[in-house]
C-alpha cells in the first residue's frame, strides 16, 4: 500500500488550502473528501471577504478552487473518512471505499454541527454503524435501518441491499428516489436509539422502528469518533499555534478547531498546518 507523506481529511477552503502548501513543498499527498469541494463553499450567495476577489460568489469560488487544484494537478479522491488509528511512525486512514496510509495527517474536516442521537455512541460499533458499505457482510440475511442526510446513501443502501434481507430507508433530504425491491422508502423523523430484546431500535416521532442495525449516513463523523483519543475542547480540535493536535503527526485546520468560521481563516490555517506537517516530516526522517 502507498504510504502518502500527508494526508488532508476534507476538500473546503482549509483542506484546499493545506494541499496546495503541502505540494508546493514536493510531498506526497493523499486529498481525500467531495471531487465537488465543500458545500459551504457554493452555498454562500456573496463574498466579500475573500482578498482579491471582491464580491465573489460561492459558485465562482468553488470553480477557482477547482481550478487552483486542476493546474497543480492535484486530484482528490472521493471518500470519506470514517476513522484515522495512529500507529506511532505513520497513521491508517479507514475509508469508506478504501483504507490508506500516510506518515502524518491534516483533519480539515469543517465543523461538526449534528448531535448524536441518544444511544447513538452507547452502541455504536454494537448495532449503529456510521458506513454501510464496510459492514455490510454483517448483514447477510438481515435487517437494517438507513438514515441518510444525503443523497449519497442511496448508492449505501443499494449495495447493502444486495447482502441484507431487508433495509429500511429514511432520508433526511429531499429526494426522488425509487429504490430496488428490498428497500422501504419511509418518511418519519429520527429522535433516539435503543436495544430491546436483542434488536435495535429507531425511535421516531411518529413511533418506532426495528430492525437488526441500523446506520447514521452523514457528511461528517464526530472529531472524538474520527480520531480516536483527539482532545477536544467543545465541539472543537484543541490545536496550538502551529495546528498541532494533542496527536504527534496530526495536525487540524479550519472551522473544526473554532471560531470564526471563515473562508480566510480556514485557508490561512490550512497553510500552517501543512507548513507544520513538512516540517514534521523533515524531523521525523532526521530520527
Ligand atoms: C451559506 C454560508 C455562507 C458563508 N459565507 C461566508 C462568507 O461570506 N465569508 C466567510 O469568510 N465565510 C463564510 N462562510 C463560512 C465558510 O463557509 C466556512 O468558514 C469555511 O467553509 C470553513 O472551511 P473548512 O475547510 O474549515 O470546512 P468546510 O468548508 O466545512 O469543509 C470541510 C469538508 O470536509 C468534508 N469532510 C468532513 N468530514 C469528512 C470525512 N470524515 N471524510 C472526508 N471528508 C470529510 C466535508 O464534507 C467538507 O467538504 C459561509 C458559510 C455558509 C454555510
Amino acid at each position: 500500500m502507498e504510504r502518502y507523506d500527508i494526508a488532508i481529511i476534507g476538500t473546503g477552503p482549509a483542506g484546499l488550502s493545506a494541499a496546495i502548501t503541502a505540494k508546493l513543498r514536493n510531498k506526497t499527498i493523499l486529498l481525500i473528501g467531495k471531487k465537488a469541494l465543500s458545500s459551504k463553499i457554493k452555498k454562500a450567495s456573496l463574498i466579500q471577504n475573500y482578498p482579491g476577489l471582491p464580491n465573489v460568489t460561492g459558485k465562482k469560488l468553488q470553480k477557482a478552487f477547482l481550478h487552483h487544484l486542476e493546474k497543480m494537478d492535484i486530484s482528490v479522491t472521493e471518500d470519506q473518512v470514517n476513522t484515522v488509528y495512529a500507529m506511532g511512525t505513520y497513521f491508517a486512514i479507514q475509508g469508506h471505499h478504501a483504507q490508506y496510509e500516510a506518515s502524518s495527517v491534516i483533519v480539515a474536516a469543517g465543523l461538526f454541527a449534528a448531535r448524536p442521537y441518544p444511544g447513538e455512541l452507547e452502541y455504536l460499533g454494537n448495532g449503529v454503524s456510521y458506513c454501510a458499505t464496510c459492514d455490510a457482510a454483517l448483514y447477510k440475511g438481515k435487517s437494517a435501518i438507513i438514515v441518510s442526510s444525503e443523497k449519497d446513501g442511496e448508492e449505501e443502501a443499494a449495495f447493502l441491499a444486495q447482502t441484507a434481507d431487508k433495509v429500511s430507508y429514511l432520508p433526511l433530504y429531499q429526494e426522488t428516489y425509487t429504490p430496488e425491491h428490498n428497500i422501504e422508502l419511509i418518511h418519519q423523523t429520527p429522535t433516539a436509539i435503543e436495544r430491546k430484546d436483542g434488536r435495535m431500535r429507531l425511535l421516531t416521532v411518529e413511533g418506532f422502528l426495528e430492525a437488526d442495525g441500523i446506520f447514521l449516513l452523514r457528511e461528517q463523523v464526530a472529531p472524538s469518533q474520527l480520531v480516536p483519543g483527539l482532545s477536544m475542547n467543545g465541539n472543537h480540535v484543541e490545536a496550538d499555534r502551529q495546528m498541532q493536535t494533542n496527536i504527534k503527526g496530526l495536525f487540524a485546520c479550519g472551522d473544526i478547531t473554532g471560531t470564526p468560521y471563515q473562508y480566510v481563516k480556514a485557508a490561512g490555517e490550512g497553510n500552517v498546518a501543512a507548513l507544520s506537517a513538512v516540517a514534521y516530516l523533515a524531523k521525523a526522517e532526521q530520527t
